[in-house]
């Protein structure tokens, strides 16, 4: 007997589109059955119409706890990444403090695991450039490590301590102690000295606005990291994974790289995919992201990236704040703080733009689902549907058509939202079910906290 039937959806996979109803045992998929053709179940979904789909991976996302519950908490943004369809999220190394140490991560893994609605693995941060300590972090089960590759935020520097290494000889050191670890690094690439001349000529000329900002980050500072990072991963070997490519300049680096044979792969984001420098006229602090929003020429180029294969995966960047932290921003731009929320819109814009025929939908699921879970070796344990692989799936009902009302999102800095508040969307996430256990439905969580897991790579 079953424990839950899915039935009368059609499967959607990087493979295609199918009918299909699915049989879930205990946390895992039991069955893919012809329509009708399932054994008796003790629970059923009857989801005619809807797509079945793998739940989401998001290999890139901020809670930040332990640290600063105003901004949100293992509960509240993993509620979010449920509600958004996304059963695995892999949280970057910002908390208090930085997650440096294996000691941090262990703290980090055990609060997600008794806090956590979805799924959860945990990047480490190798900037102490501490072998001992690098090492640990993969044996206690880091997904990957991060670096940025400029200098500490200001204000920010508990939680950015080991992270941010500006550098050549500690980007080197870092890429090579995170290479005896067989993983991968995940770098946030803006080049340091390019942003201060930038930034001090922006400054010096007094202006606080928010094209400002976008100006004193141009493409050519982005740009010139992944460069930089290239020549490191042609020496080293090191897995070069370029968080966040926002712009055409910096994705012909990364090109170059994967055309030169190297281990480099590259994510990008839906802001970057859906929005513009010119909604950073528009909203302000409320749309100041690290990179910034771009041109129209930056976006089609990183649409193109997305057919062509070789930016491998979409991810949201989730970065809770409040709103006072946002409003310092108004008029000084420079008082804002960077990053914006938006795991609830990114299965949904995806889906919208596949369904209104920009990319094919199974293209879609392939950098939603398996080919982040392929990267961080998770596959096929998750990221795909196929009986034996981990029962985490998302019902999708692409009927509905509307726009999203992001003050009904259940991220805690849902009131920092105002990019995607009122775009047009079609369909939406109805159930979000996490090893086997629903967790989302209908608009409400209906499981407890501690339904996610700590996710560790299969190998190396
Ligand atoms: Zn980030």
């Amino acid at each position: 007997m079953l424990d839950l039937a899915i039935r009368g959806g059609t499967l959607l996979t990087e493979q295609g589109e199918f009918l299909a109803d699915v049989g879930v045992e205990h946390d895992r998929i039991a069955a893919i059955a012809q329509p009708g053709a399932l054994p008796a179940a003790r629970k059923t979904l009857e989801v005619e119409g809807c797509f079945v789909l793998p739940g989401i991976i998001d290999i890139h996302f901020h809670v930040r706890a332990p640290g600063h519950p105003a901004r949100g908490t293992f509960p509240t943004e993993t509620r979010a990444a449920a509600a958004g369809g996304v059963t695995t999220v892999l949280e970057m190394p910002i908390s208090v403090p930085c997650c440096a140490t294996a000691e941090v991560l262990e703290n980090r893994k055990a609060l997600g695991e008794q806090q956590s609605y979805v799924n959860f693995g945990l990047y480490g941060a190798p900037g102490r450039l501490d072998r001992d300590q690098v090492l640990a972090m993969a044996d206690a089960g880091a997904c990957g490590f991060k670096i940025f590759t400029h200098a500490l935020p200001k204000g920010r520097e508990e939680e950015f301590l080991g992270l941010c290494i500006d550098r050549a000889d500690e980007i080197y050191r870092a890429l090579e102690l995170v290479g005896e670890t067989g993983r991968l690094v995940s770098c946030h690439a803006e080049n340091e000295q390019l942003i201060q001349l930038f930034e001090g000529r922006i400054k010096s000329a007094g202006r606080i606005d928010p094209a400002g900002f976008v100006a004193s980050r141009p493409p050519v500072v982005e740009a010139l990291s992944v460069a930089e990072l290239a020549a490191m991963c042609a020496d080293l070997g090191t897995h070069v994974h370029i968080a966040h490519v926002s712009c055409a300049a910096a994705l012909r680096q990364l090109q170059q790289g994967q055309a030169a044979g190297l281990p480099m792969t590259g994510e990008t984001c839906p802001h970057y995919l859906f929005f513009t420098a010119a909604d950073m006229d528009r909203h302000g602090p409320f749309a100041m992201i690290k990179p910034p929003l771009r041109s129209r020429e930056d976006q089609d180029a990183l649409w193109a990236g997305l057919l062509d294969g070789s930016l491998a995966a979409i991810t949201t960047d989730h970065s809770p704040f409040t709103l006072a932290e946002k409003e310092r921003g108004l008029p000084n731009i420079w008082q804002g703080a960077i990053g914006s929320p938006g795991v609830e819109a990114l299965l949904p814009g995806v889906l919208t733009e596949a369904l209104d025929g920009r990319l094919p939908l199974k293209s879609a699921l392939r950098l939603l689902t398996s080919q982040p879970a392929r990267l961080f070796h998770l596959y096929p344990e998750r990221g795909t549907v196929q009986p034996g692989s981990i029962a985490d799936l998302v019902v999708y009902d692409p009927r509905p058509t509307g726009s999203v009302d992001s003050s009904r999102w259940l991220t805690q800095a849902r009131a920092i939202d105002r990019l995607y508040h009122g775009r047009r969307q079609r369909g939406a996430v109805r159930t979000t079910i996490v090893n086997g256990v629903i967790v989302y439905q209908e608009g409400q969580i209906v499981a407890e906290p501690g339904t996610g897991r700590f996710v560790r790579p299969a190998r190396p």
